[in-house]
C-alpha cells in the first residue's frame, strides 16, 4: 500500500529554500492510524496462520492502537480483547470516543489498575489472560514487536530514496526502526518523540538495523498526551494554510519541531524532507472532550 507525498507550501520553507513533503499515511483510513495498521499486517498474517481466533493488547483509554485492533479483528475475522489501562473508566468508557468506537467493532474491555498494567509484559499476567479469555494471540502494546516493524518498513518507496531527510513521530519506537530499516544509508531519520525519555534509543536499537538516525527530544510539549495552548494553535494555524490535519499527540508535536528547526537555520538549504504523518486523527475527539471541560481552545476538526 502506497501513499501520497504532499508538498507543503509555507513562506518559511520558501524563505530557507527547504522542501517539505508528508507522507499522508493518515489516508490510509479515517479513523485508523496509518502506522498502527502497518503493524498489524504481519501480526494478523501470524495469528491467522497459527490458528488464533482471539487477538489481545493493551492500550490506553485514548490509544490509536487499540482503536486499530478493534477495526483490523473484525475485518479480519478475529475476536478482540483490549486491557485498558486504568479501573476508573470501566463504567463510563461509552463516552469515551475510542472505547465506543473500538467496542462498536467488537472488541470487549478488561479495564486494569495503572499498577497491573505495568506488568503487561510479565509472563505471569500474560498467563493469566490466556486462561481468562483462551488461546489468544498477543500483541504488545502499540503493536511494538518484529512483526510490527516489518510492517513499518513498507511505509517508504524507492522513490523516496529522493529525500534527504525523512522525519517520523516516537511513541514505542517501533514505527521509525521500521522506516530506519527501509530507508537509504545516505539518509538521515530524525525522530520527534512524543513523551520524556532517553529509554527510547534502546527500544530503537532493538530493531534497527542502521545507524542513520537521530531523536529530537524537545517537542513533546511537556510529555506523553500533554497538550498546551500553544500546540493547538500551532495545529489550528498549520490546518487553515495547508488543508493537512494533524493529531496533538504525536504528528502536530513532530511538525511544530520540522518547522521550529527550519526556523533555527538547523537543516542545510535545498534539503528536501519528508515527514511521516502516521494519523492518530481518531484521538483528536476525546482531547477536545478534555479541552472543552478545561475551557482551553480547542483543535478544529
Ligand atoms: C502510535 C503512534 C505513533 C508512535 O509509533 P511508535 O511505533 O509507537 O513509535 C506515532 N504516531 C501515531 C499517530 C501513532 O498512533
Amino acid at each position: 500500500m502506497n501513499t501520497l507525498n504532499q508538498e507543503v507550501n509555507l513562506a518559511i520553507l520558501k524563505e530557507k529554500k527547504i522542501t517539505l513533503h508528508i507522507k499522508r499515511e493518515d489516508k490510509i483510513h479515517p479513523f485508523i492510524s496509518g502506522n498502527k495498521y502497518r503493524k498489524l499486517k504481519y501480526n494478523l498474517l501470524e495469528a491467522k496462520q497459527k490458528g488464533f481466533k482471539t487477538l489481545l493488547t493493551f492500550g490506553g483509554a485514548y490509544s490509536n492502537h487499540i482503536a486499530a485492533t478493534a477495526y483490523a479483528g473484525k475485518e479480519y475475522g478475529f475476536n478482540t480483547i483490549g486491557v485498558i489501562r486504568g479501573e476508573e473508566i470501566f463504567d463510563k468508557w461509552d463516552k469515551n470516543p475510542t472505547l465506543s468506537f473500538a467496542n462498536t467493532n467488537g472488541m470487549q474491555f478488561k479495564f486494569v489498575s495503572r499498577a497491573l498494567y505495568k506488568e503487561k509484559e510479565k509472563v505471569l499476567f500474560l498467563n493469566e489472560l490466556q486462561k481468562e479469555y483462551g488461546d489468544c494471540y498477543i500483541i504488545p502494546e502499540g503493536g511494538a514487536n518484529l512483526l510490527g516493524v516489518k510492517g513499518c518498513q513498507e511505509i517508504l518507496t524507492e522513490k523516496d530514496s529522493a529525500y534527504n531527510v525523512i522525519s517520523s513521530c516516537v511513541g514505542t519506537g517501533g514505527t521509525i526502526s521500521g522506516i530506519i530499516n527501509g530507508s537509504k544509508s545516505n539518509q538521515k531519520i530524525l525522530g520527534f518523540t512524543a513523551l520524556k525519555g532517553e529509554f527510547l534509543k534502546d527500544e530503537i536499537r532493538k530493531f534497527a538495523t542502521k545507524e542513520n538516525w537521530d531523536l529530537e527530544t524537545n517537542y513533546h510539549f511537556g510529555g506523553y498526551g500533554k497538550v498546551t495552548p500553544e500546540l493547538v494553535a500551532f495545529i489550528n494555524d498549520f490546518k487553515l494554510k495547508t488543508t493537512i490535519p494533524l493529531d496533538p499527540i504525536y504528528t502536530g508535536k513532530m511538525l511544530y519541531g520540522i518547522l521550529d528547526l527550519i526556523a533555527k537555520d538547523y537543516f542545510e538549504p535545498n534539503t528536501k524532507i519528508l515527514a511521516v504523518h502516521t494519523g492518530g486523527l481518531q484521538g483528536i475527539a476525546g482531547i477536545n472532550n478534555i479541552l472543552k471541560k478545561k475551557k482551553l481552545p480547542l483543535i478544529s476538526i
